[in-house]
């Protein structure tokens, strides 16, 4: 494995089908050096799947960073919603997400954290037709465009250390009729966010889900490398048999798009890069 850290990892503190110490040992198993949890954090209009108990949390993660000193690089991040609540609290890094938007298809402040209404993208085909629908009488390129202002306002607010999958909508927005079209919204968006300073995430976990490829689209990818970013790749793992899924696959397809380093952090928490 050339690329041996992990940034996007869930447990049993969010939505993860694994603990916390069995995804550390699955990563010392197979030869990670870093590995960063990131729970989802507080959406107060859907608790379902986010961290309730943070102090819970953070003992674990101390925990285990010492108690595995000697094997990995623990680190503590959290995946913050463009609607959720992080914790007053200093984290090695943060992900910045979105993962719903609000059903009057207006655009959304990030700072309203408490929407009346709002879709979770990433649920069901259902729930996005639904959102489509109520929200934004099915106009697909309007849809993508609330999407696409709602992550470039997330940045700008947040200013999160790494972009999470940027392309979300593309998991059950159907682009097929206007793709020239729907390409240009989500290229505006990157040329928006040139000069931010944030990482952008290559996330494989629609890839294991056999949902797809990879977040964000290869033009994607090839247009922030045109803008001047760096990215990190990540499982977004929920449980441990993805983590590192298809990972030396992921590096030699990078390379094919032209990109030529990946971010990762050292032990004192300093951005450092591995050649692929
Ligand atoms: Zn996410
Ligand atoms: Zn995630």
């Amino acid at each position: 494995m050339i690329y041996k850290c992990n940034l996007h990892t869930h447990t049993q503190f969010c939505d993860g089908g694994c603990s916390m110490e069995e995804m550390t040992k699955d990563a010392i198993a197979k030869g990670f050096d870093t590995l960063g949890f990131s729970p989802h954090s507080l959406t107060l209009f859907d608790q379902s799947y986010c961290m309730k108990d943070y102090p819970a949390f953070k003992q674990e993660f101390l925990r285990l960073k010492q108690k595995y000193q000697d094997k990995i690089n623990l680190m503590m991040g959290i995946e913050a919603d463009a609607f959720g609540q992080t914790p007053d609290d200093v984290f090695d890094y943060t992900i910045g997400s979105v993962h719903y938007l609000p059903v009057d298809g207006k655009f959304l402040s990030v700072f309203d954290l408490n929407p009346k209404k709002v879709f979770a993208l990433d649920e069901s085909k259902e729930t996005f037709l639904k959102l489509l629908a109520e929200g934004f009488d099915n106009d697909i390129l309007a849809v993508a465009k609330c999407y696409f202002d709602t992550v470039v306002d997330m940045v700008q607010k947040t200013k999160p250390t790494i972009i999470g999958h940027f392309d979300l909508i593309s998991l059950y927005g159907d682009f097929g009729k206007v793709q020239s079209e729907y390409q240009q919204i989500a290229k505006d968006a990157v040329k928006r966010l040139a000069g931010c300073g944030c990482l952008i995430e290559i996330n494989g976990n629609r890839k294991f889900k056999g949902r797809g490829g990879l977040y964000p689209a290869d033009f994607l990818i090839k247009e922030f490398a045109k803008h001047g970013f760096d990215f990190v790749l990540s499982s977004d793992a929920h449980v441990t048999a993805s983590l590192g899924f298809e990972f030396d696959e992921t590096v030699c397809h990078l390379k094919t798009l032209g990109i030529t380093r990946l971010a990762t952090f050292d032990k004192n928490g300093n951005k450092i890069f591995v050649k692929i």
